[in-house]
């Protein structure tokens, strides 16, 4: 669960440029996801830290190398979601869109389909939370199905992977029956 909110928090944190006043800029672009999963990999780093700031990767409960690399990918992609997203909506700020290739290119890129509204900073306007609320509710629509699946495939994968020290039968067994119903059965009798 740390992992999951390790991961809301990183896909969060390309809006941190609004601190410095700017928006959609080079933290919302493919260079800026790449350097996010290299921060990553890096703090996974064994050799460096002695302990690793960052907990069992989301899906993956195992350690070392595969560890590292799904941390990596995973940081990658949750900063990247954010900035399709914010490519695929509705922008009333200039300059509209994102800074997608930064470092490459500092032009700006927007989407040609709007596939969600903008929300509306005008917090004194009457209508400000019936729209915000009509916002949220399309990307919810939207965006659950992925979460579902994907909250769903970390739970298949995870399974008859992940043994806690009171359990009764070893990793190898576990490792034996990853696919299917048995390890579920398994896992479920080892209880
Ligand atoms: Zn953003």
């Amino acid at each position: 669960m740390a992992g999951a909110a390790i991961l809301a928090a990183v896909s969060i944190a390309p809006d941190l440029d609004l601190l410095f006043h700017s928006h959609r800029g080079p933290t919302h672009s493919a260079g800026a996801a790449l350097l996010a999963g290299l921060v990553a990999w890096v703090l996974t780093r064994r050799s460096a830290f002695a302990a690793s700031p960052l907990p069992p990767s989301p899906g993956l409960r195992r350690t070392g190398r595969r560890d590292r690399r799904s941390w990596a990918v995973a940081v990658t992609l949750a900063w990247a979601s954010h900035v399709v997203l914010d490519w695929l909506s509705n922008d009333t700020r200039l300059p509209v869109g994102v800074m997608a290739f930064w470092p490459l290119m500092r032009d700006y890129h927007k989407a040609g389909i709007e596939m969600f509204p903008a929300i509306s900073r005008r917090y004194w306007l009457a209508e400000f939370w019936v729209y915000n609320l009509k916002a949220v509710a399309v990307e919810v629509v939207m965006l659950a199905p992925i979460a579902i699946l994907v909250v769903g495939i970390n739970k298949y994968r995870s399974r008859g992977r992940s043994f806690g020290p009171g359990d009764p039968r070893p990793p190898s067994a576990g490792a034996a029956d990853t696919g299917g119903t048995s390890g579920r059965r398994g896992r479920r009798a080892g209880r």
